[in-house]
This record gives structure tokens, sequence and C-alpha cells, in this order.
């Protein structure tokens, strides 16, 4: 009888020491889609994302022609400048959804899925001035720090000390952009 309470406790306890087992996984797709802003900047964009998954080494920006097959909205305000005294925001999102049981039953497996997604702003005085001191089919080098910084929040990077870091709060004079790439593919967890 005290061997069978025994058995039964150790069940009991190596079944609520095991816990529900939760498969985690992290979601980082990210399609853009233009939320607001003139259509006429979508080749402009399309042209952005390119560039910057060329640099990067690693695709990780996409497009969508329309807000319904995006995940990341990408808005352009007139007036941004003077409305926040700033040319662009950047900022992240994560949401995490639970499949399986909602209780956490222990020895049950459940997976977690973490989403993540973005939302970058930008002063459309900005880009419109600067594109225009280059020749077609180029980008200016300011709109290309202007969006690198922004996609940088939204990758969930943070301001960095250094004044030639396109991650230093002021993205105006010169930038080096190499310390740049290797902090983003951290986040994509790629070397
Ligand atoms: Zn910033």
């Amino acid at each position: 009888m005290l061997l069978k309470s025994l058995y039964f406790l150790v069940l009991a306890l190596i079944l609520t020491s095991c816990g529900a087992q939760v498969d985690k996984k992290d979601v980082k797709t990210f399609v853009l889609g233009l939320k607001q802003g003139d259509e006429s900047f979508k080749p402009l964009i399309r042209h952005l994302i390119e560039d910057y998954n060329t640099n990067l080494g690693l695709t990780v920006l996409e497009f969508s022609e329309t807000m319904d097959g995006a995940n990341s909205p990408i808005l352009i305000t007139k007036g941004l400048e003077q409305r926040d005294g700033k040319v662009g925001w950047g900022q992240w999102f994560a949401s995490t959804e639970r499949s399986g049981t909602t209780v956490a039953v222990p020895g049950v497996k459940t997976s977690e899925t973490t989403s993540y997604s973005l939302q970058v702003e930008f002063d459309e005085d900005f880009l419109v001035s600067n594109e225009k001191e280059v020749k077609e089919g180029e980008l200016s080098l300011e709109v290309r720090k202007l969006f690198a910084h922004e996609v940088g929040h939204g990758f969930q990077l943070q301001h960095a000390p250094e004044l030639t870091d396109v991650m230093y709060y002021d993205i105006s004079g010169d930038k080096d952009f190499a310390p740049y790439w290797p902090r983003v593919r951290a986040f994509f967890g790629v070397n």
C-alpha cells in the first residue's frame, strides 16, 4: 500500500515537473505595404527594398502592392517634420499565439509562435527633395540612410552612440553602413 502511494506520488511529481512542453517559433517575415501616401512612391519603395536586401545579403523585406498582403505598413506623411521635428519613425511589433491547449496540461505539447512586424513613417518632402537630386534609377544617399535607420528600429535596433553609425539618432552627415548590417543579420539569426 505504501509502495503504491509512493508510486503515484513519484508519477505526480514527474508529470508536474515536466509541465507543458512548448515549441517556440519565431516568424520574421516582413512584407511592407504602402498604407498612407501617394501611389507614385511605390517604385521608390520597391527600389529601396531591393537595395536594402542586396546590401544585407539576405532577403528580409518584401513588398506587397496591397495592404491586405502586407504585415508592415509604410506611411508617407506630408508635414511630418513640422509635426514631429523628425523626418522618420520606425517601430517594431511582436505578437504571440499559442496553439494546442489554452491551459497548460502536463505532458501535452503546445506550440507558441511569435510573429514580428514593423511600421515606418517618412516625411514626404524629405523623400521628394532628396530624390530630385539623383539621376533616374538611382537612390539618394539621404533616403537610403533614413530607410535603413527606421527599418533598423523595426528590427529592434536601438540608437547607437557613434556619430557615424546609421543608428545614431541623427542621420545627417557621413555614415558608415559597415557596423549596421551585421546587427540586422544577428536579428535574423544569421552570421
Ligand atoms: Zn531613430
